[in-house]
């Protein structure tokens, strides 16, 4: 391959053969990797800081290195060094699927640095954003013409900026008063965006939920009840559609009437179970979703895009340009008219990457209706591995097969194993799990128990994967109960 020569001179331009000989090797790389994940172990050998420390830690170099070099160097300590999050058998957390598409569409964004702030500079940027954020207010049923909506980092910065949005529109500049109310399902980035937005403690009233992890209804409108007569000013309440633990969806439509009878904000954080809309399951799960005042989806996890692209979309695009336009002297001239969205009037950012693209691209290129049989087939999934484990005496189901995420844990009928043993029996099996390096494979907390969650959002993932890793488990599992007889008796 190529050496850089005589890059000394503070330039940095390749020539068109050296571009594309570099350039082929990295889609080879990509390519190669796509078609061969499902051979591979999800979960990296375990290594320390001190380990990386070893290989990585130098000074910045004066001088340039051989290109072949430094890709090889990556390709052998930092590729291998992180979880295959798009492998079928990770099951955790919210795994990462992505698209090949996708993946591509990215590499032109970047690769043409395409800048995505405003009309003037890329007026195709923007139109690509307004028309995939209107087919997603369609999905949603939310209104096209009056609606409105921005792609972000992520679900977190989705949430931050509406909540930014609902303090503005509702509150105005003094939210002394102010009341938020979300439930304690609710994903930690609301809480962190409620902090960051410098409420203090006294203005936040995390609402119980109940046996099947839903909020209580009753609850929120007692706690409204009672800030109103302290004179206090409850201005936004925030939803769950698909809580990150348990894929529960709140009770929008009741919860919907509530925050319209009191005038509240009522944002629905949508970031893991929102895509479920295009499939029949999900859509009945989500009603009462188009009666969110914003609501935050997130293209990334259940839409099947690379990271990063979250998004956020309200019922009236003018609160967002009302909360975030500002108009320093040097934009002047690149303001367009009303149809021509300047994106940075949206949001928090100015300079952004043309993240519309990838989820362009992947939609013409797949057609929805692959979309709509992922995940479908996805939930279909999650239902047929809560009927496996419902047939055995060994399992048992936490929390039922809900928007593709199940929750469950080891606990033989005939061992008569108390709380604290299960729930060191089902830490010990993920441990084992994620050594063995098969599966990514963690346990989560609900009600107190250690149980195991499965988030099955990969359209690679089959019920053998599953069962495959629920049989090692079952090894494991015995395994365990022989080794600590004496301690469990
Ligand atoms: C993942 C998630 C978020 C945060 O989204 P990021 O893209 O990770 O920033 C917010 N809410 C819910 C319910 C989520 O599952």
């Amino acid at each position: 391959m190529w050496k850089i020569k005589d890059y000394m001179e503070g330039h940095f331009d390749l020539s068109l053969e050296e571009m594309k000989s570099y350039g082929y090797k990295i889609v080879d790389l990509i390519a190669e990797h796509w078609a061969t994940l499902d051979t591979k172990k999800p979960v990296p050998t375990s290594k320390s800081r001190e380990d990386l420390d070893a290989v990585f830690l130098q000074e910045a170099p004066e001088k340039p290195s051989d290109s072949e070099e430094v890709l090889n160097f990556v390709m052998k300590n930092v590729i291998p060094n992180s979880t295959v999050v798009s492998h079928p058998k990770f099951y955790s957390f919210v795994p990462g699927p992505s698209n090949f598409i996708s993946t591509m569409a990215d590499s032109l964004a970047t690769g043409f640095n395409i800048f995505s702030g405003g009309w003037l500079v890329s007026s195709a940027a923007a139109e690509l954003e307004i028309v995939t954020i209107n087919w997603l207010l369609k999905m949603y049923d939310f209104p096209v013409k009056k609606g409105g909506g921005l792609f972000t980092s992520g679900g977190s910065m989705a949430n931050l900026t509406a909540l930014v949005t609902a303090r503005r529109i509702k509150c105005g500049d003094d939210f002394s008063k102010a009341v938020i109310y979300l439930s304690d399902q609710a994903h930690s980035s609301n809480i962190k965006a409620i902090r960051v937005l410098g409420f203090k403690k006294e203005q936040i009233r995390i609402i119980p939920t109940d046996f099947e992890f839903r909020i209580g209804v009753n609850k929120l409108k007692n706690a409204i009840a009672k800030d109103k007569l302290e004179g206090l000013e409850p201005f936004c309440f925030i939803a769950n559609a698909g809580t990150t633990n348990t894929g529960t969806v709140d009770p929008l439509d009741e919860i919907a009437d509530i925050c319209e009878a009191e005038g509240i904000w009522m944002h629905i954080d949508g970031a893991y179970g929102g895509a479920a809309i295009l499939s029949q399951k999900g859509k009945r799960a989500l009603r009462g979703i188009e009666r969110a005042d914003s609501l935050t989806v997130d293209p990334h996890k259940w839409f099947f895009q690379p990271y990063e692209i979250g998004c956020l979309l309200v019922k009236d695009s003018s609160w967002l340009s009302s909360t975030f336009s500002e108009k320093p002297e040097y934009l002047r001239d690149i303001e367009g008219n009303e149809s021509e969205i300047n994106f940075y009037d949206y949001g928090v950012q100015l300079t952004r990457r043309l993240r519309a693209l990838k989820f362009y691209m992947s939609i013409k290129t797949y057609g929805l209706g692959t979309f709509r049989e992922a995940i479908g087939y996805n939930i279909q999934l999650a239902e047929e591995t809560e009927d496996y484990l419902r047939k055995s005496r060994v399992w048992e189901v936490v929390s039922p097969a809900t928007l593709a995420i199940i929750n469950y844990r080891y606990n033989p009928i005939d061992e008569n194993l108390n709380e604290k043993q299960i729930d060191i029996l089902n830490q010990e099996i993920s441990k084992r799990v994620m050594e063995s390096r098969e599966a990514v494979f963690v346990t989560t907390i609900l009600n107190k128990q250690v149980v195991l969650r499965m988030c099955l959002i990969n359209p690679k993932t089959t019920i053998e994967d599953v069962k495959e890793t629920l049989q090692q488990c079952e090894v494991y599992g015995k395994a365990i109960l022989t080794e600590r007889k004496k301690e469990f008796n």
